[in-house]
């Protein structure tokens, strides 16, 4: 799934979110948004995903001016940081809540189940409850439910961001293999340089409502566009 952003702006009252956005996200890519926090990252995910509609400008995907279509014609999966399991329902039941409430038939529905399972490296563990998992095992199966309608775009809300240092960097490797093996065009943010270092294919680098920079993370780090973009590539959290 490609996706264009053509010329995007938001405000909330006087305040301007999003300032002439331009942004082609093309097929099979995982393009992160950087930035500091309220740069705009997450304004810019949620008109992606049509939780929020521009003041004026286009959001283009798949060649199709989406501005103004329903969320739930779009395709869409999502992963935020505290988009919280169904804590009364077994892993297994979470994965397939999507499926069951799009009517698939059951025998799908355990195929499809067991087959997350494997990737996300849970097997035998589908019939315990949320608050059995580790933090990092729970994001697994907030993305194993998120992939298991089979989406075209994946959008990531600083999916990690909760965890402690050790797993979210197991995590990322873990989410450029994963995004390797399933062919889908995924949006990631986060405020985390290193994580978008190394996990994007692009890097939107976001400031103040605008993007100072897109890149390869090489050539970001490479060739920075301008001061912020340098101090905020060379800082370590
Ligand atoms: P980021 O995800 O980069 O931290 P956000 O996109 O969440 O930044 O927010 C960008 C700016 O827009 C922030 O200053 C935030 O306070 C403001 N903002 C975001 N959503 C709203 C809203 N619904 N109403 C008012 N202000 C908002
Ligand atoms: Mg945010």
């Amino acid at each position: 799934m490609s996706i264009i952003i053509n010329q995007v702006n938001k405000k909330f009252g006087d305040f301007q979110a999003l300032k002439d956005i331009n942004l082609e996200v093309k097929p099979n890519t995982l393009v992160a948004l950087l930035g500091p926090s309220g740069s705009g990252k997450s304004t810019l995910l949620r008109v992606i995903a049509g939780l929020e509609t521009p003041d004026s400008g286009q959001v283009i995907i798949n060649g199709k001016d989406t501005t103004h279509l329903d969320i739930r014609k779009r395709n869409i999966g999502f992963v935020f940081q505290h988009y919280a399991l169904f804590k009364h329902l077994t892993i297994k039941e979470n994965i397939a809540f999507g499926l069951k409430i799009r009517k698939t038939p059951k025998n799908q529905i355990k195929y499809k189940v067991a087959e997350l399972l494997d990737l996300i490296q849970l097997e035998g563990l589908g019939d315990r409850y949320p608050s059995q998992l580790s933090g990092g095992q729970r994001q697994r199966v907030a993305l194993a439910r998120a992939l298991a309608v089979q989406p075209q775009l994946l959008l990531l809300d600083e999916p990690f961001g909760a965890l402690d240092a050790k797993v979210r960097k197991d995590l990322r490797a873990w989410l450029r293999r994963l995004h390797d093996d399933v062919h889908i065009t995924s949006v990631f943010v986060t405020h985390d340089q290193e994580e978008a270092m190394e996990v994007a294919d692009e890097i939107v680098v976001m400031n103040h409502g605008v993007i100072e920079q897109i890149g390869t993370p090489a050539e970001i780090y490479d060739n920075p566009a301008s001061p912020f973009v340098m101090k905020f590539i060379g800082e370590v959290n």
